[in-house]
């Protein structure tokens, strides 16, 4: 009998490898302001498309969300005010763990539905790559140990189910009281 951490792992391989074929199609897109960078973060690791960067605050976001057809999430209460500008959402906590919590709740959606598929620094869906193809790009201790490989076609960075997906799934289950798909 396999023991239950190795089973488990290997169904968090798999379940992580189904999310990258079948790519992002969720409807709600997102352009989160540039104080809320963590909130974002977490965002792309649960797989939904959330825009972010230096530049994206006040007028310059809403513009952005209007010409992208993005929902704001913002804690700036002035850009409330815009009355025919894009949906703006006002985040109300200063952590992250609460602030995804009030994401995931007011759009309905399933943290694990989609986790991992998207590059956390660029926000692009990751597209699965052969281990053949990444010998020469990883370490040799993963290239011997993980068989699952995925790349940003933006930045290139490798992603593989790694120690940190633990962490996590442990993260999220706190959040939803829901244990994660094996
Ligand atoms: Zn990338």
């Amino acid at each position: 009998m396999m023991p239950i951490d190795q089973r488990r792992r290997i169904g968090c391989s798999v379940q992580w490898l189904a999310t990258i074929v079948r790519h992002v199609t969720s409807e709600v897109r997102f352009a989160v302001d540039r104080m809320l960078g963590r909130l974002a973060t977490w965002l792309r690791l649960i797989g939904e498309d959330a825009s972010w960067g230096a530049h994206l605050s006040g007028q310059a976001l809403l513009r952005h969300a209007s010409t992208q057809r993005r929902i704001v999430l913002t804690r700036d209460r002035h850009l409330l005010r815009c009355q025919s500008g894009p949906r703006v959402v006002l985040i109300t906590s200063d952590h992250v763990r609460e602030q995804l919590r009030q994401v995931v709740e007011l759009f309905a959606l399933d943290p694990f539905a989609h986790i991992f598929s998207r590059c956390v620094r660029c926000n692009q869906p990751v597209e699965t790559i052969a281990k053949t193809d990444v010998r020469d790009l990883v370490p040799s201790y993963v290239f011997a140990t993980q068989a699952r490989f995925a790349r940003c076609p933006q930045c290139r960075r490798i992603y593989w189910p790694a120690t940190h997906h633990d962490h996590v799934h442990r993260e999220l289950e706190v959040l939803t009281a829901r244990r994660a798909p094996a």
